[in-house]
C-alpha cells in the first residue's frame, strides 16, 4: 500500500512539475548562416531554444549541404529543422530558361521586368519544366537527414493587389486588379485555359470578373503544392508552407493562394497585422478563419510580424519596420491561441528586443485551451 501510494504521489508531482512547464509550440523564420562558424550557429540555436523557440524555418539558399552542416547544430540544440526556400520566386539561375517566367497581362516578362521590387521574378507555375526543376531542388534537401521538413514560401502569384499597408510606400491604389500586376498571360497558361473553358481570356474587357480564370490560377498553384507534397512526403519528410491570411479575405484574391485545398502538413499564415492596418486581435479573426478553412485537419502555426525598432514605429513609413510591439506582442499570441492555432512562428526572432522576450516569455506559458 505504501508503495502504490509512493508511486501515486510520484505520478502527481511530475503531472504537477509538468504542468508549470507548460508552454505553447513556437517556430521561428531564420535566415543564414552568412559566416558564422558552427560555434556561433550553437550559440545563437541553444539561445533560441532557450527562449522557446521549438523549431527553426530556415532560409540557407539551395544548397543541400548547407543544410546538412546548419541542421546539425540545429538538431544537436534540440530544435526542429525546416528548410526555408523560395518557390515560385527564382533569381537568375543557368537551370532556368527565361521563357518559364510569369508574363503579366501588358505582355511583360517577370524575368527582365518584375512588379515592384527587382526580386520579384515568379516564375510560370504552369511550365512542366518549372515543376521538375522545383521538385529536383526540394527533393534534393529533403534527402538531407538532418532536415525535418520542407517549408515553401512564395508559393503563389505575384499580389495582384498589394497589402493595403503597402500602398503608400509603392504610390498605388490598387482599388482592382491592374494588367501589370496580373500574372500569367504566357502562350502555354491562355491556351490551356483556352482548351479547359473555351474563353480567350486575351480578348476579356475585364479578366477579374472571369471566376473560371481566378479558378484555373488557384489549381495551377495548388497542384505545384500538392505534387510537391507527394515527392517530399515519398522521402518521409514533412511539408508546409508560409501563406497569407485567410485564405477566402486576403491569400485568394491578393495572390491566387486556394490553401485549404493544399495536402500539408501545416500552414503558417503571415499573419502581419500592420501590413492591412489592422490590431493585434486582428490576428485572432484571421486565425478563426484559416483554422475553419482547413476544418482542423492539419494544424495551423500563426506567423507574427515583429517590429524591430519599437521606438521608432511611430515615426516609421516603411510598413516593413512596422510590425507587433512589446506590448502587442501577448494579444497576439493570446488571439492566436485563443482561435485555434496550434501554435506561433516568429518574424523573426532576430527582430525580437529584450521588452519583446519579456513579454513572449509570460504569453507562451499559458494553456489557453482551459481558458
Ligand atoms: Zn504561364
Amino acid at each position: 500500500m505504501k508503495k502504490i501510494l509512493t508511486l501515486l504521489s510520484f505520478i502527481l508531482l511530475f503531472s504537477c512539475s509538468k504542468g508549470q512547464e507548460y508552454k505553447i509550440p513556437v517556430y521561428g523564420w531564420l535566415g543564414g548562416p552568412g559566416e558564422s562558424t558552427d560555434e556561433e550557429l550553437k550559440d545563437q540555436f541553444t539561445n533560441l531554444k532557450n527562449k522557446g523557440i521549438d523549431g527553426l524555418m530556415y532560409n540557407g539558399g539551395q544548397n543541400p549541404e548547407t543544410y546538412r552542416r546548419v541542421g546539425k547544430i540545429a538538431k544537436d540544440a534540440g530544435l526542429e529543422f525546416h528548410t526555408w526556400i523560395p518557390t515560385m520566386v527564382q533569381g537568375n539561375n543557368p537551370k532556368l530558361q527565361p521563357d518559364w517566367y510569369a508574363i503579366n497581362g501588358k505582355g511583360e516578362s517577370a524575368f527582365d521586368k518584375p512588379a515592384y521590387v527587382d526580386y520579384y521574378k515568379f516564375l510560370c507555375p504552369n511550365r512542366e519544366e518549372v515543376y521538375q526543376f522545383l521538385a529536383n531542388m526540394y527533393g534534393a534537401v529533403a534527402d538531407i537527414a538532418e532536415v525535418d521538413g520542407i517549408h515553401l514560401d512564395y508559393i503563389r502569384f505575384p499580389d495582384v493587389i498589394l497589402a493595403r499597408g503597402l500602398w503608400d510606400k509603392y504610390g498605388l491604389v490598387m482599388d482592382r486588379e491592374y494588367p501589370e500586376y496580373d500574372y500569367c498571360y504566357c502562350d502555354h497558361c491562355v491556351g490551356d485555359f483556352k482548351e479547359k473553358t473555351g474563353i480567350d481570356i486575351k480578348s476579356a474587357e475585364d479578366p477579374s470578373q472571369i471566376q473560371e480564370w481566378k479558378q484555373f490560377r488557384y489549381d495551377l498553384i495548388t497542384s505545384i503544392v500538392n505534387r510537391l507534397a507527394d515527392e517530399i512526403h515519398k522521402k518521409g519528410k514533412k511539408i508546409n508552407a508560409a501563406v497569407f491570411p485567410g485564405p477566402n479575405s486576403i491569400a485568394k484574391h491578393l495572390v491566387r493562394q486556394e490553401w485549404d485545398k493544399w495536402n500539408l502538413d501545416a500552414v503558417f499564415p503571415m499573419n502581419y497585422n500592420d501590413f492591412y492596418l489592422e490590431d493585434p486581435e486582428w490576428v485572432g479573426d484571421v486565425t478563426k478563419e484559416g483554422v475553419t478553412a482547413i476544418g482542423n485537419k492539419i494544424p495551423l502555426y500563426s506567423g507574427l510580424f515583429i517590429c524591430p525598432k519599437p521606438e521608432n514605429k511611430t515615426k516609421e513609413n516603411d510598413p516593413e519596420n512596422h510590425g507587433l510591439l512589446p506590448g502587442e506582442i501577448g494579444t497576439a499570441i493570446r488571439a492566436s491561441m485563443e482561435n485555434g492555432a496550434a501554435g506561433i512562428c516568429l518574424f523573426t526572432p532576430s527582430r525580437m528586443t529584450e521588452e519583446h522576450w519579456v513579454e513572449f516569455d509570460k504569453a507562451i506559458r499559458i494553456d489557453y485551451s482551459s481558458k
